[in-house]
């Protein structure tokens, strides 16, 4: 496999490496010389749990790519931080997160493509830099009592996430960070312009009702202790569908209009708010999920059930080409049904299943 550089794609050769996992969060939850377990990987015709010390979990970057993103990383640190310890913190600072979680699922993404040897055969269409504050993203965020310090993400290893990388789950210690990205994710339901269909060459977008409807997503979540959603508005439509954003509303509900990014919202009590500065997040000291009860397998299950969903979200329709598109639905149904016995496996609480897919860590 060539390398490339998992911020922009280009070939690269030098010996400049991004660590998916920062060094300062591998510092945060635990000894810095442990191993991480990376589940089943794929490579060279073998397939095996793979165990890699966690300092060297990294993957090949340019030089000047890396150091462009340093900014992101130091940013992300003080809002993880805050998180842990319940204290207040800004928008501005919600905006680095969900930054830094998109950053860090597609470099997840991207690092088990090259552990896997790409065995999916996926031609990946965007890398790090093309991701990052491009679509509605959201996090939803829990506290599980009853474990050690640690990190762990879920998700990232199933053929659905390898087709989609639009969902995941990141623990840092107590706290669960369920995180989605995708295209108009929530862009309707909360009133803002929103597309309706897509063809090769054309999309057609509605302008959208200018009014939030609860929830944002339609299809259930399970009650995080406190949650955060941005809608971004895609590239190139603030040119081309210039008339349909250029509204009271979506100004009004701007963190940026003219870059395309969105206030922050989240749900309370049934109920859309926009959130001020500063956002309390006293609701993360309060008693969270045990580790192990059936609230806890719910909660791990809920990546593969929602990234059914976003694969669902997508309509074979838009592809043009007959073959492909047939191609398409029978990776999707197969895909989906891998998550289905994950799903099930997991609320059986058969945490090692079959297939050896697992929530993965150290
Ligand atoms: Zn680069």
């Amino acid at each position: 496999m060539t390398k490339f550089c998992i911020f922009c794609g280009k070939p690269t050769n030098k010996k400049n490496k991004e660590h998916v996992i920062p060094k300062w969060l591998i510092k945060l939850t635990g000894n810095t010389k442990r191993n991480i377990q990376l589940g089943m990987v794929v490579g060279e015709g073998k397939i095996g749990n793979m165990t890699f010390a966690f300092n060297q979990f990294q993957f090949p970057s340019c030089t000047k790519c890396n150091s462009d993103h340093a900014y992101l990383e130091s940013d992300a640190t003080k809002v993880v931080v805050a998180l842990l310890g319940s204290k207040p913190i800004e928008t501005k600072q919600v905006s680095i997160l969900l930054n830094w979680l998109d950053k860090v699922r597609i470099g997840l993404w991207l690092g088990y493509l090259y552990l896997n040897k790409n065995c999916f055969g996926i031609d990946p269409s965007f890398y790090i830099a093309d991701r990052v504050w491009k679509s509605d993203r959201m996090v939803a965020i829990y506290r599980v009592d009853g474990d050690t310090d640690g990190i762990n993400f879920s998700g990232v290893q199933t053929p659905t996430f390898q087709h989609q990388p639009s969902c995941f789950m990141l623990r840092i210690n107590h706290l669960y960070f369920f995180n989605m990205s995708d295209s108009f994710l929530f862009s309707a339901r909360l009133g803002f312009p929103y597309k309706v269909s897509r063809s090769t060459n054309t999309i057609t977008m509605a302008k959208g009702a200018g009014f939030a409807k609860y929830p944002l997503i339609r299809k259930s979540l399970i009650s995080p202790a406190i949650d955060f959603y941005q809608p971004i508005i895609p590239e190139g439509l603030l040119v081309t569908c210039r008339s349909l954003y250029d509204q009271d509303y979506v100004h009004k509900h701007s963190f940026d209009w003219a870059r395309g990014i969105g206030a922050i919202f989240g749900q309370i009590s049934g109920k859309i708010i926009q959130h001020k500065d500063p956002i309390d997040t006293g609701g993360l000291s309060n008693q969270g999920f045990q580790k192990n009860s059936k609230d806890y397998w719910k909660l791990l299950s809920q990546v593969y059930e929602f990234q059914n969903h976003l694969a669902d979200r997508y309509d074979p329709g838009e592809i043009g080409d007959a073959t492909k598109r047939s191609d398409f639905k029978k990776t999707r149904k197969h895909n989906k049904a891998i998550n289905n016995l994950l799903i099930h496996k997991l609320m059986k609480k058969q945490v090692s299943c079959a297939l050896k897919y697992k929530f993965l860590g150290a």
